[in-house]
């Protein structure tokens, strides 16, 4: 396997843990969010459970994905809390935990970086129009604030995943200014590992009255998001939610080249389930396409992984079934 095959596609085997569904936010097309105190809070002892589970298969990256409490909130310390004692006890047994919970502070990323490989935020989009609209009761998606986790990552050193929203209610214009400010970001930082382009996909939850993002664009899209962004920073389309097998193939001739965490259930569009592994090399492989798994963070920044995370990286890179992207 060499880092330079042409016709190579990534996908990462996960599972994902979601601390809580609840979230002060209101982004009118979430499939995901209980309001505040609505969600039981996952407990480490089911957490180990179900971890312990896992360890027979092949799962390397545990997804931490989260519902926001707000900053401000007396639960906020034992929400930070919960979410860094997943990511030790994930840690510990052998997994790699990779931790999108919105917004932090400077000081809980810094913490969180000491048991994450990577962690993620979409920017979704920049203009602040939608802020009238589908996040006029979200003030998570304040742009401001996400452009500046991007770059409390770089200062950090946190490789980073982000991407764009597409289908909310933005124009074309915006996903060019999304994508140049992520180049911008990256070119001072050099830490951003991926760009999902995530189109919106009705689902049985939300409120926002739109259609799904026309499905026929998102090769266009792809195409030019790969001259503006960085040769090292590797575009991935979620393959749930890309119309059918055709559309999956023409997203990869047009320069997509991950298929991001592949677990069980799509917690963020539950109506929409996952493709899995076996199936996805039925459609790739005929095509030319070969699927192959990698860890939650490119090799590029094993250097930015010290102590314990090193360690932990160590035995699924021994798994020559693992991919060095
Ligand atoms: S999309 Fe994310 S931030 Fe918005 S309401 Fe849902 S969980 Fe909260």
């Amino acid at each position: 396997m060499s880092p330079s095959t042409q016709n190579i596609v990534t996908y990462s085997p996960a599972y994902t843990l979601v601390p809580t569904y609840e979230c002060f936010n209101r982004c009118t097309y979430c499939n995901f969010r209980t309001d505040p105190g609505k969600s039981p809070w996952l407990t480490i002892a089911d957490s180990k459970s179900i971890l312990q589970q896992l360890q027979s298969q092949n799962i390397c990256e545990i997804l931490i994905l989260s519902g926001e409490v707000h900053p401000l909130s007396s639960r906020r310390e034992d929400w930070f809390k919960l979410i860094y004692d997943l990511c030790a006890l994930a840690l510990s047994m052998g997994f790699l935990p990779h931790t999108n919970a919105g917004p932090l502070s400077f000081t809980e990323m810094q913490k969180l970086k000491n048991v994450n490989v990577s962690m993620g935020l979409m920017l979704e989009q920049l203009t602040p129009k939608l802020l009238n609209t589908v996040h006029r009761h979200a003030p998570s998606k304040l742009p401001q604030l996400r452009l500046q986790q991007l770059q409390w990552a770089g200062e950090l050193q946190i490789p980073f995943t982000t991407g764009l929203l597409l289908g909310i209610g933005e124009t074309e214009e915006d996903w060019w200014e999304g994508l140049a400010a992520i180049s911008d970001l990256h070119h001072r930082y050099q830490h951003i590992q991926e760009v999902i382009l995530q189109p919106h996909s009705p689902g049985s939850q939300q409120t926002f009255d739109a259609e799904a993002f026309n499905p026929l664009q998102l090769p266009e899209v792809i195409a030019k998001a790969r001259e503006i962004l960085p040769a090292d920073i590797t575009i991935q389309i979620p393959p749930n939610l890309v119309k059918d097998e055709g559309w999956l193939l023409a997203c990869l001739d047009a320069g997509a080249r991950d298929l991001g965490a592949i677990s069980p259930k799509d917690e963020v569009n539950p109506d929409y389930p996952h493709l899995q592994e076996q199936r996805l090399r039925e459609i790739l492989q005929p095509a030319g396409w070969e699927l192959i798994p990698r860890l939650p963070v490119y090799n590029q920044f094993n250097g930015w992984l010290v102590g314990e995370l090193a360690a932990a990286l160590r035995t699924p890179l021994e798994d020559a079934n693992f991919y060095r992207k």
